[in-house]
C-alpha cells in the first residue's frame, strides 16, 4: 500500500512543531526541531510565514495527516466517513484514526514509533483476539485484546519490549498488561486533553 515516504524531519520543520515521528532520536538533542527550527526549503530562514484562516486549518489537516502517516485520499475518508456518522464529526474523526491497530500498537508503547508499529503489523507480529491481523489500518474496537504472537516474543526486535512498556504512559483508553505483553482497549478516545491537533479545523477545511 502507498504510504508517506518523505523525509520525516521535513515534515515536523514544515509543520513547525515536533511530530514524533521517529521514536527516541525525536527526544534528544538532534533533532531537527531543536537544531533548525524553521521551515525547509530556500527561504526557510524566514521563519514561518503569517497565515490565514484558510492556511491555518490547512496546516492542521496536513499535521494531523502527517501524524498518523496516512495519504491525502486515506485522511479524506475518514473525514467522509466521520461526517456520515451520526456523532459529532470532530470526535468520530479523532476516533477513527486513533482506533487503528498501528496507531494502538504505538500508544501502547509496543513500538516507538507509527512507522515502525505498521512495520511489526505487517510482518504479522500482533494478534487481535488471538488471531493473526497483518492491516495496519484496521479498526480496533472497544472490548478487543491485542497481543504480541507468542512465537515474536524472543525476536531480537523485540528484545527490551517489556521494559519499553513499563515507561510508557498508555492512552488512557488502553489497560496495558506488560507481562502478557497484552493491549486491551477498555474505552473510546476522547477529544478532552488532545493537543497535538486540533480536529475542529480540520472539520473546518473540509467543509469549505
Ligand atoms: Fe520530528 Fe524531531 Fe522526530 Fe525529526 S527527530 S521526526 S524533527 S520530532
Amino acid at each position: 500500500m502507498a504510504r508517506n515516504i518523505a523525509p520525516k524531519c521535513k515534515q515536523c520543520r514544515r509543520e513547525g512543531v515536533k511530530l514524533f515521528l521517529k521514536g527516541d532520536r525525536c527526544l534528544t538533542p538532534k533533532c531537527a526541531m531543536v537544531k533548525r527550527n524553521f521551515p525547509p526549503g530556500a527561504h526557510g530562514g524566514k521563519g514561518y510565514p503569517r497565515s490565514t484562516a484558510y492556511g491555518l486549518e490547512l496546516r492542521e489537516k496536513q499535521k494531523a495527516k502527517k501524524i498518523y502517516r496516512l495519504l491525502e485520499t486515506q485522511f479524506a475518508n475518514y473525514f467522509t466517513k466521520a461526517s456520515k456518522s451520526k456523532g459529532n464529526t470532530e470526535e468520530v474523526l479523532f476516533q477513527l484514526l486513533e482506533m487503528r491497530l498501528d496507531n494502538v500498537v504505538y500508544r501502547a508503547g509496543f513500538a516507538k514509533s507509527r512507522d515502525l508499529a505498521r512495520q511489526l503489523i505487517g510482518h504479522k507480529h500482533f494478534l487481535v483476539n488471538d488471531k493473526r491481523v497483518n492491516i495496519p489500518s484496521f479498526s480496533a474496537k472497544v472490548g478487543q485484546i491485542i497481543s504480541l504472537r507468542a512465537k515474536s516474543q524472543n525476536l531480537k526486535v523485540f528484545s527490551d519490549l517489556k521494559e519499553q512498556i513499563k515507561k510508557t504512559e498508555p492512552s488512557s483508553w488502553l489497560s496495558i498488561t506488560p507481562d502478557k505483553l497484552e493491549i486491551k482497549i477498555v474505552d473510546k478516545p476522547k477529544l478532552a486533553g488532545l493537543k497535538e491537533f486540533n480536529p475542529k479545523l480540520i472539520v473546518e477545511f473540509y467543509s469549505k
